[in-house]
């Protein structure tokens, strides 16, 4: 018999027909006469129950029924007479696909806590948590293809291992072929690097942005989503080693529109999410986050507080001369630390903010530069319980400034030429940004550990699964 998935059969249609449902075990319960097995298959969070009438299946059958089992069941769907489920099936024949044996299985009992289920990665799944971070991230995935798709972008493909280190956007991960015992060294001591597969040094990239321009400059409008990577050591519950990535990049847009998208974009996903992920949602709200939902729609319903870094910094000492206290120094120059971000999102505007016009010193070089010489016109969008969601910017689209920025900043011409050259040929106003996939997810997941929203999570000192 055909299989037919759980989210399906819950609808109620096939009821009265004769179905084969494929599953693992979530629980069984019952009496001597009867066994009520709840069986999952990932379709949905909800279980479909089996009941197997015991006077037809033998007790070394029943014994292997047991949290974990992989089993096919063939039976009649039918409306259920008990709470908690409108339809179960009655099971005509069982096989169980594969034993989980109860002295090992380690998803016994309910309410693991999320760092057991860390130490169990690959079993995690199994979850109904993590089953319901799982579809929403795919779900979040399709929203930003749709997003970007329906509005004429192309998806861009930015290479995963890179030649140079412009960004400057943190430390990199080395690809090198070369042995580490016996690194070939030249003359004057240094790495060989002729010798090394790329005969240069290259890294895993910490983002896609610089090429992405490049796509730019010729198809109008792009965007990339895709692994990125960065060496900080930062062992924070924001931080990965390796996460995704999504970075649109438009020609001849300016910071202004650069913003509507960025916050047009963010709206689209929480919408999304809110359309097609309700039963994983509330289920995450029940468990961890009774405030989800609100804070979800709460972001929809208003237009983002739109701010310059300049002026964030008096709300701030106002707020420091009225008794607020903070970890780290305020000043004007100074980065703004994530207590400072969640200050103003949560406390003083109660609504998503984006801080613009940043010192040029504490953002990267490619950021057009103000009139004023002091600002670039980078842009941040910062969010309740994250901090900075989104990072961007209006490029330098002017080769002198550019090659003048990136002197000073200390990047070296033989690394970006290829980057400046977009400047020499047909340069145009661009702007684009980076919005973190996993700070998305924390977002719309109201889980409160980066470790927790990305299937085998990478962080210092950990990479086993
Ligand atoms: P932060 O100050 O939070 O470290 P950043 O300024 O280094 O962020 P950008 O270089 O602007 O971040 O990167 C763009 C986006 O990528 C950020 O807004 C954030 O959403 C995400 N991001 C950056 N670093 C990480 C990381 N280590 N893990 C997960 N997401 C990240
Ligand atoms: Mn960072």
């Amino acid at each position: 018999m055909k299989r037919t998935k759980i989210i399906e059969l819950l609808r109620g249609e096939l009821v009265g027909q004769q179905v084969n449902v494929k599953g693992w075990v979530r629980t069984r319960r019952g009496n001597k006469a009867v066994a009520f097995i709840a069986l999952n298959d990932g379709s949905t969070i909800h279980n479909l129950q089996v009941v197997a009438d015991l006077a037809n299946f033998s007790d070394e059958l029943i014994s292997k029924i047991t949290t974990g089992a992989a089993l096919s069941v063939d039976g009649q769907l039918v409306s259920s007479q008990g709470q908690g489920q409108s339809v179960e099936i009655q099971a005509s024949q069982i096989e169980v696909l594969g034993t989980a044996d109860p002295q090992t299985y380690p998803l016994q009992k309910k309410g693991h806590s999320l760092e057991f289920l860390r130490e169990i990665a690959h079993l995690r799944p199994r979850t109904n948590t993590f089953g319901a971070i799982y579809r929403i991230r795919h779900q979040m995935s399709i929203a930003i293809h749709t997003y970007f798709h329906e509005r004429g972008f192309i998806y861009f493909h930015a290479p995963i291992i890179t030649g140079s280190d412009a960004e400057g956007a943190g430390q990199m991960f080395q690809v090198t072929t070369l042995p580490l015992e016996a690194t070939p060294r030249l003359q004057d001591g240094s790495v060989d690097y002729g010798q090394d597969f790329f005969a240069r040094p290259t890294s895993l990239t910490v983002s896609g942005q610089l090429e992405g321009e490049m796509a730019a400059m010729a198809l109008g409008a792009i965007y990339t989503f895709g692994p990125t990577f960065r060496a900080e050591n930062s062992n924070t519950a924001r931080h990965l080693a390796e996460f995704w990535m999504i970075e649109p990049e438009v020609a001849f847009y300016d910071i202004n529109d650069n913003m509507d998208l960025a916050e047009d974009f963010i709206k689209h996903c929480v919408r999304w999410a809110l359309d097609h992920c309700w039963d994983d949602i509330q289920f995450l709200s029940e468990h961890f986050d009774k405030e989800l939902i609100d804070r979800l729609r709460f972001v929809l319903e208003k237009p983002f507080k739109r701010m310059t870094y300049t002026e964030g910094i008096e709300v701030l000492e106002q707020a420091k001369a009225a008794g607020r206290k903070f970890e780290f120094p305020v000043y004007w120059g100074a980065d703004l630390a994530s207590e400072h971000e969640r200050y103003l999102v949560e406390e003083h505007y109660q609504r998503p903010v984006i801080v613009t016009d940043y010192p040029k010193e504490i953002k990267s070089f490619y950021m057009k530069l103000n009139d004023d010489g002091k600002t670039v016109r980078g842009m941040d969008v910062l969010f309740p319980k994250i901090g900075e969601i989104i990072g961007g910017s209006e490029r330098e689209a002017d080769y002198e400034k550019l090659r003048l920025r990136a002197e000073e900043m200390g990047v070296p011409d033989k690394d970006i030429w290829w980057y400046l050259d977009s400047r020499r040929y047909g340069t145009a106003p661009h702007a684009g940004f980076g919005l973190g996939f996993e700070r998305l997810l924390l977002f719309v997941t109201g889980m409160a550990n980066i470790r927790d929203v990305i299937p085998f999570p990478r962080t210092p000192r950990n990479a086993e699964f």
